[in-house]
């Protein structure tokens, strides 16, 4: 099992999200930087720290029914 990020759309939640449980990125805060490509550092930077330091197992999917 090797976990993702991936962005994810549905009607309730736009965002970066792992394909092994129910973590999703939350940015926090207003994004900060001197450019536009410099607020998407950072924010790419985040977003990776917070993907690899989460751990699947405190994320449990509430259980659905696979389409
Ligand atoms: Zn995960």
């Amino acid at each position: 099992m090797r976990r993702k990020l991936v962005w994810i759309e549905s009607q309730s939640f736009q965002g970066w999200a792992c394909t092994e449980c129910a973590w999703v990125f939350n940015p926090l805060g207003p994004l900060v930087g001197k450019s536009i490509d410099e607020m998407k550092m950072h924010f790419e930077q985040q977003r990776d720290k917070e993907f690899t330091s989460h751990v699947c197992a405190g994320h449990p999917r509430p259980k659905t029914n696979p389409c």
